[in-house]
């Protein structure tokens, strides 16, 4: 049988760096196997899901280039593949759970499940349900809950008993039936539940294998016991492991960004997040850590994908970026650095500005590891009034050699023939010897004058690239302003 994979994200907060290595991993069984990857919107929590969260999960898989055969605007055999649409469904469902015997009706209220939880926990007793409800006459039970009282739908768990599925990255795992609650199926005011909703979707859409983060190990058996009791085929299981922070804690807030969106916004590219993410439980060899999707699926197997917690370094990933960013072609490069110098600016940018942007980008494209770095290596040489970094300009403008330097810098750049890297670098070089000055001293007021700041792309090219106009321009306006 061919496989059928699904990731069903919640849309009740951006898409974090976890349901994204879930949806990769989903993503490269599927086009590794040839089966078929499907996106479902598990929004039955109407009062947490948000559209906005939702385009957030589309945006991030296709940055990532993640595309999905069937699924939330796709469509598909399916409908639309969103679970506020089959609340039909689920109701039919858990209609014929009752019915079989399967299910029963609770009439216990919080108030007083709570009260029995307590008591439990003080007398050393498991907290859960106690399964008062299940001894009903089913008739009696009819009877109430035609006459309006509010109930809930439990499983009823078959006890004794054990749960026991082969995972495909954890092997044999079991769940002794004594450790799980008759567990409610539908609440009072009608609406499925996660265990429910997300059971009858796996089995109606067909799902072959269920890879999700092993915080839902749990609730698996209950997924398995709802699925023998819908009569439906056990898809087999593999639980992700979680990502921790380099610190060895569980991945959080506090380790930095957990949304995918930070890091498409960050200044990453999504090459790099890929590649980076593949290997967020899985390798593709022991020595190599960089490569290409297309090998990526060729390997990629969930059966190779480990059990041990796989740590998310954020250090790591920015350096995977600028190898990235330094294996890009170089027009590719400002392409992808046009949007961050944009936003930057607040404008769009003219042709002519691409154009000295692309002569800059080289020199650029070199030494940086986020495209967010790239407007401040890149905008001087977009401005007509250069502003001054004004650490940088009491560094060194206020330095009591600079005004001669500046002076000479002028003298020789006004005469020179040829206005190339090599020609200026020689000039500026015979100015040092002749004043007697070391590069700090003669070259970095030149830098900060045409670049405003002390960190710019390396300095004679880009003088060559500023033009010999534009460099006196700004070598006068600086030297008149000490
Ligand atoms: N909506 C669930 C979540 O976002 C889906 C989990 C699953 O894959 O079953 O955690």
């Amino acid at each position: 049988m061919s496989v059928r994979v699904r990731i069903a994200p919640s849309p009740t907060g951006f898409l974090h760096v976890g349901n994204a290595r879930a949806a990769l991993f989903n993503w490269l069984y599927a086009r590794h196997t040839g089966g078929t990857f499907i996106l479902r919107i598990d929004d039955t929590d109407v009062a947490r899901s948000d559209p906005e969260y939702e385009d957030d999960v589309l945006a991030g898989l296709v940055w990532m280039g993640l595309d999905w055969d069937e699924g939330v605007g796709v469509g598909g055999p399916h409908g639309t593949y969103r679970q506020s649409d089959r609340l039909d469904r689920y109701a039919e469902v858990a209609g014929q759970l009752l019915a079989a015997g399967s299910a029963y009706h609770c009439f216990c209220t919080p108030a007083e499940l709570d009260e029995r939880r307590k008591e439990a926990q003080a007398q050393g007793r498991p907290p859960g349900y106690d399964g008062r409800c299940r001894i009903l006459d089913p008739a009696e039970s009819a009877r109430r809950k035609g006459q309006g009282e509010a109930a809930v739908l439990r499983l009823g768990v078959p006890r004794p008993g054990v749960t026991i599925f082969e995972d495909v990255i954890r092997d044999e795992v079991r769940f002794d039936h004594q450790a799980i609650d008759d567990f409610v199926l539908v609440r009072s005011d009608g609406s499925p539940t996660y265990h429910l909703a997300s059971t009858v979707d796996d089995v109606d859409y067909e799902i072959t294998h269920v890879a999700r983060g092993e915080d839902l190990l749990s609730s698996t058996p209950k997924h398995i016991l709802i699925t023998l009791a819908m009569g439906g085929t056990v898809p087999t299981y593999a639980h992700l492991p979680l990502l921790f922070g380099p610190d060895g804690k569980k991945l959080s807030k506090r380790h930095g960004d957990v949304s995918l969106k930070a890091y498409r916004e960050g200044g990453y590219l999504p090459e790099a997040m890929f590649n980076y993410m593949c290997l967020l439980g899985w390798s593709y060899e022991a020595e190599t850590t960089v490569f290409t999707r297309a090998e990526a699926i060729e390997r990629f197997d969930l059966a190779a994908v480990s059990k041990n917690a796989a740590v998310f370094d954020p250090e790591k990933l920015e350096w995977m970026n600028g190898v990235y960013i330094r294996d890009l072609d170089p027009v590719d490069f400002i392409d992808r650095a046009i949007p961050f110098v944009e936003e930057d600016l607040g404008r769009e940018l003219s042709g002519a500005e691409r154009e000295q942007l692309g002569a800059l980008g080289p020199l650029v494209q070199e030494r940086v590891k986020l495209l967010t770095e790239v407007p401040d290596m890149m905008s001087f040489v977009l401005t007509t009034s250069l502003s001054y970094d004004e650490k940088s300009w009491r560094k060194v403008m206020e330095t009591e050699t600079t005004p001669a330097a500046l002076d000479a810098a002028i003298d020789r750049l006004t005469v020179v023939g040829e206005w190339t890297a090599v020609v200026i670098e020689t000039e500026l070089r015979a100015m040092l010897d002749e004043l007697e000055l070391n590069a700090r001293q003669g070259l970095q007021p030149v830098r900060v004058a045409t670049t405003g700041s002390t960190v710019s792309p390396p300095l004679f090219e880009t003088l060559e690239v500023l033009g010999r106009d534009m460099t006196l321009d700004r070598l006068r306006s600086a030297r008149a302003k000490l």
